[in-house]
């Protein structure tokens, strides 16, 4: 890591003006990692400076999804209050702090007010680009010692010396940008109203941060917000741009406005929070070898900022589905129950929905799948009893096997179908092992309506004894219906 002058102190600044973005969750999880890694601190700052977009719905949402995926952090704003010694962390609650800043600015002479209206702006802009020049403010009101009469103060401007901004980025590694493109920014509408920059660059030096690491798209504001914290003496803080992340789809970067980009649809189709920080973490970062399932504590082993790379990454929804089925997998069976609870949408009882998710378990995707995964179970589907005949054999041999069964299963006790190895001990003797898809075959179709489904003996210890031989007589029923090769 380029070091910093202090102990780490990360933040992720998220503005509460829509829901928790994936990428927003990536540069949460980055910063989190990172913090963890070098013991440092975990801030949350909620950047609501744009007050007709920003919303307390968005805030609260944002919090709870991060909650979630248990990124905890140790300074920050919560429901009940802040947590920290560098609060407020909501920007909307620090306007006196900005204000100390720019007047200091002001009487240092390094900042001015400037006159100009909109439409006198807009006019030299559109002359400029005319002209093939950049467009940029003219610092006409710089040097004024007086206000000029009948004007009003429009803006708040930082005289932007004529320099090239560089910087090392621990990610793009040396990156460089000409400040006499910009002109005279503006930092604040009035004193009481800062523009978004500034306050961040306050933020982060009042709050001590070491480490600004962010996504790519506000590489553009690092050159100003460089400026600002010079104008100011700050030092400045390490910077990390993460790669941007990108469509599967090829179609460019993920919008803020598109579903897939929400985090919370993800949630509510049940992909595991612990699938979605292994995804997560691959998103522009990759640990030496090829591994690509890491639990959160190999990701704290593993992680290093040096080997993001800086290339865009791609939102690959197949890897996302593959992660979440393997974790899905690998939980704990009774916390597989209660984390699936919330998606069974029929009344079922806690023995009988483990019995279900152990057959189920490797079928689903998302937690989300065991609706239509599970719905053989409780209902029987209609089939057509041409199905239930095995390729090799005709309807008497489908007839003669399920009879087979019948009489076998129902002289059982029904404890045989408490265990899937009980009712395989009686239930193999029956079976011709040279020729066992002429017995298990029309078993699997009479007991779950399907061709593609769990086995058969599995399913019956689910279905129970009674249910198993009730589908049964049903299958062998529309088999009446089926003539004899
Ligand atoms: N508020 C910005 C955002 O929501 C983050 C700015 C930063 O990290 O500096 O994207």
């Amino acid at each position: 890591m380029v070091k910093s002058a202090g102990p780490v102190r990360v933040r992720m600044a998220p503005s509460p003006t829509g829901f928790l973005h994936i990428g927003t969750a990536r540069t949460a999880l980055f910063n989190w990692l990172f913090a963890r890694k070098y013991g440092g601190v975990f801030i949350l700052r909620i950047e609501d400076t744009d007050t007709e977009r920003s919303r307390p719905e968005f805030e609260r949402h944002l919090l709870e999804n991060l909650h979630w995926l248990g990124l905890d952090w140790g300074e920050g704003p919560d429901l009940s209050g802040d947590r920290g010694d560098f609060g407020p962390y909501r920007q909307s609650e620090r306007s006196a702090i900005y204000r100390r800043y720019l007047e200091k600015l002001l009487d240092e002479k390094k900042a001015y007010y400037c006159y100009c209206t909109k439409e006198e702006l807009e006019g030299s802009r559109q002359s400029l680009l005319a002209a093939g020049l950049p467009p940029k403010y003219s610092g006409k009101c710089r040097e004024l010692t007086e206000p000029p009469p009948g004007r009003e103060p429009q803006v708040i401007r930082l005289k932007v010396p004529g320099i090239k901004i560089k910087f090392q980025d621990l990610v793009r590694g040396p990156v460089e940008f000409d400040a006499e493109l910009f002109g005279d920014l503006i930092i604040a509408r009035d004193l009481g109203s800062v523009l978004y920059n500034f306050a961040v660059v306050v933020d982060d030096f009042e709050m001590k941060i070491s480490h600004v690491i962010r996504g790519e798209d506000h590489l553009s504001n690092t050159p100003k917000q460089i400026l600002f914290a010079q104008a100011l003496g700050f030092a400045l803080p390490v910077y990390a741009h993460l790669p941007l992340i990108l469509s599967s789809s090829g179609k460019g970067k993920m919008s803020k406005r598109e579903s897939e980009t929400n985090l919370e649809t993800y949630r509510a189709q049940g992909y595991l929070p612990e699938a979605i920080i292994n995804f997560l973490a691959l998103l522009g970062w990759h640990p030496a070898g090829d591994k690509e399932f890491l639990s959160r504590t190999e990701l704290l082993a593993e992680f290093d900022l040096r080997r993001v790379q800086k290339a865009s990454a791609f939102f690959n929804s197949q890897k996302l589905d593959f992660l979440n089925s393997l974790y899905i997998r690998r939980l704990d069976l009774a916390d597989l129950v209660e984390r699936t609870r919330p998606f069974a949408k029929r009344p079922v009882g806690e023995a009988q929905l483990t019995k279900m998710l152990e057959l189920l378990r490797d079928r689903l995707v998302r937690l989300a799948d065991f609706e239509t995964e599970s719905f053989f179970l409780f209902e029987l589907p209609a089939y057509e009893p041409a199905l239930l005949i095995w390729k090799k054999s005709d309807a008497a041999g489908a007839r003669a096997a399920l009879r087979k069964a019948a009489t076998s299963w129902s002289a059982l006790p029904a404890e045989s179908f408490a265990h899937r190895d009980a009712l395989a001990a009686a239930t193999e003797p029956l079976v011709d092992p040279a020729d066992k898809g002429a017995f298990y075959w029309p078993l699997r179709v009479a007991l779950t309506g399907l061709a593609a489904s769990p086995e058969p003996l599995a399913t019956a210890c689910v279905l129970g004894q009674a249910e198993s031989l009730s589908r049964i007589a049903q299958a062998l029923a529309k088999l009446q219906t089926m003539p004899d090769a």
